[in-house]
């Protein structure tokens, strides 16, 4: 029997050949130098960080080329499906705006060179296998898992590669009849690849990331058609992104020791390799100072949905990510601001090949610079549609009145040199909450906390005389004066430098008393500008919130 009987035996729907396909997923019509890349995640589970990373990179490297990026979704493994991530994959990039120009989109697909889930795709890998398996580079295999288990124990007793290779591939060599007997059987099999390589031989590989290196040669005869009709992620990779015509395949740095697998595979079908980018890993330094992966299990910054979650504006993490992607980003932003990052070229030669640890001090940097520069009206949209999804509390304060919500936010906001208190939304409704009269009543029934240096009969003797000529008409240095008047009729410095000269001779400066207002306004020792506080919160409430204090300290 020859190889293309068998063929024909296993693939008897199969009609198409790989010239087929070539004609139906023609070369792309685009500029010569546009790059098509494409983020082929497995819808088993959530958006990791580093995914992110991946397709932010894959997004710039076509974008900035005029290039095609597009999203494949590789679900090929239903056993570790998880229902409805594909969905929620993509929604999770669009809110990072990292949303491809083609391909798989959740609710329906775009492009001329789908399918683009790989589940979609079985009978396209089915001419290919059906190609391989009549030029003698694919065969039926027939081992039970019992089989594959003793290969394997026999392996480890000899100390030797584990897989199915050489010696060890039992199937390779059965005859084309005796496979055609056991096919009409009903013995179960699936389609393995037959390598011709030798682990001993070193083939030398490119990739842009790290450049030439030496790797050994693929000698696996791996499974490329798994027994429920579907290939696996090697075979189907090289298919896909083949008539997909991806011209640069970016992927995280766990794929380079499969390389060799694909660069023979890419061989064997006489498809024109693309180009290969394996991007760094971004590691943590555990709690003993050991560089490890970021892990969904451990590490909570592992996924995007945290940032999400808790308000992160989403661009901050583009950012960052853009930090770890290329060293001279950072100096770029410096002169180049937060506003128009397509101007940024990336480049792969200025990827540092060691994993980037990651930084959350570094995010929530870049966080409370976006935050500090949105106006207003901005932060009370984010705001809105962070609470709505997430924080059902803050929501129903925000919506008490917007208006004033808008007037809290703007304290310190919209000007020269905001305030950037705020890394993410999580924390705005105890932020805000003390603005509420309710809410601070709550707050001073657990108790504040005044400097333990002041009795509290001079802490309330102080704010009674605040209270008494307390007035907001006066502009903030008006007010301040009021503040050093009544500092120094209590015995407090009227400055820092008088106090500092001769400190005996005062209870302390005109800071501290400073600080017993805002304490008593707000429970906080640190606060925005404290006159626009009271500017929010109103002359008569302030004046009601004195006296409120003023009685739980004389009581
Ligand atoms: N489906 C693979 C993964 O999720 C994709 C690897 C690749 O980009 O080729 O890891």
């Amino acid at each position: 029997m020859t190889n293309k009987e068998l063929a024909e035996l296993i693939f008897p729907e199969i009609h198409e050949t790989i010239e087929d396909l070539e004609k139906r997923y023609p070369k792309r019509n685009l500029p010569k130098d546009a790059e098509v890349t494409r983020f082929a995640p497995s819808p088993t589970g959530f958006l990791h960080t580093g995914s992110l990373f991946t397709a932010m990179i894959c997004q710039k490297v076509a974008k900035q080329s005029g290039g095609i990026f597009y999203v494949r979704l590789e679900d090929t493994d239903t056993k570790r499906e998880i229902a409805g991530s594909g969905e929620k994959l993509l929604s999770q990039l669009k809110l990072f705006d990292v949303y491809p120009n083609e391909g798989y989109m959740a609710d329906h697909e775009e492009g001329e060179y789908g399918p683009y889930c790989q589940s979609d795709r079985a009978s396209i890998y089915k001419i290919c296998i059906k190609h391989l398996i009549e030029i003698g580079r694919a065969y039926p295999d027939f081992c039970s898992p019992e089989d594959l288990e003793e290969i394997r124990k026999k392996q480890e007793a000899l100390k030797l590669n584990p897989g199915y290779y050489g010696e060890f591939a039992r199937d390779r060599s059965l005859s084309n009849e005796e496979r055609k007997e056991r096919i009409l059987k009903g013995e179960p099999y699936v389609i393995r690849f037959k390598s011709e390589g030798d682990h001993n031989n070193k083939i030398t590989v490119h990739d842009l990331v790290h450049g030439y290196f030496d790797i050994a040669q693929n000698d696996q005869d791996i499974v490329i058609l798994k027994s429920d009709g579907l290939p696996t992620y090697h075979f189907a990779h090289a298919v896909d992104d083949h008539f997909m015509r991806t011209t640069t395949v970016i992927r995280g740095e766990e794929w380079i020791s499969s390389f060799p697998i694909h660069v023979e595979l890419f061989e064997a079908l006489g498809f024109e390799a693309p180009k290969y980018a394996h991007l760094p890993v971004i590691m943590k330094l555990d709690e003993v100072g050991h560089r490890r992966k970021l892990s969904k299990r451990l590490d909570n910054e592992a996924a995007v949905s945290y940032f999400i979650e808790d308000g992160y504006p989403t661009k901050a993490l583009i950012i960052y990510l853009m930090t770890i992607a290329n060293s001279n980003f950072e100096e770029w932003l410096l002169q180049n601001g937060y506003n128009d990052l397509d101007k940024f070229i990336f480049s792969f030669d200025k990827m540092s090949l060691d994993g980037a640890l990651f930084d959350l001090n570094k995010l929530q940097y870049f966080a409370k610079e976006i935050l500090g520069y949105k106006n207003k009206d901005e932060i009370l949209e984010m705001s809105l549609d962070f609470a709505s999804k997430y924080d059902p509390e803050l929501l129903s304060l925000i919506e008490r009145d917007r208006e004033y919500f808008k007037e809290i936010m703007n304290i310190d906001r919209e000007k020269e040199n905001p305030r950037k208190d705020h890394y993410c939304l999580r924390g705005l409704k105890d932020y805000i909450g003390v603005f509420y009269e309710d809410i601070y009543d709550e707050l001073l029934k657990q108790g504040f906390e005044f400097n333990e240096k002041y009795n509290h009969l001079l802490i309330a003797s102080t704010l009674e005389k605040i209270r008494d000529t307390l007035s907001l008409d006066v502009d903030e240095q008006g007010w301040f004066q009021n503040i050093k008047e009544v500092a120094n009729e209590q015995g407090f410095a009227i400055d820092r430098k008088a106090y500092k000269a001769n400190p005996d001779a005062f209870k302390g400066q005109v800071g501290d008393v400073a600080e017993m207002l805002r304490v008593a306004l707000t429970g906080r020792k640190n606060t925005p500008t404290l006159y626009y506080v009271m500017k929010v919160i109103g002359e008569e409430n302030s004046k009601n919130r004195l006296s409120k204090v003023i009685s739980s300290l004389t009581k």
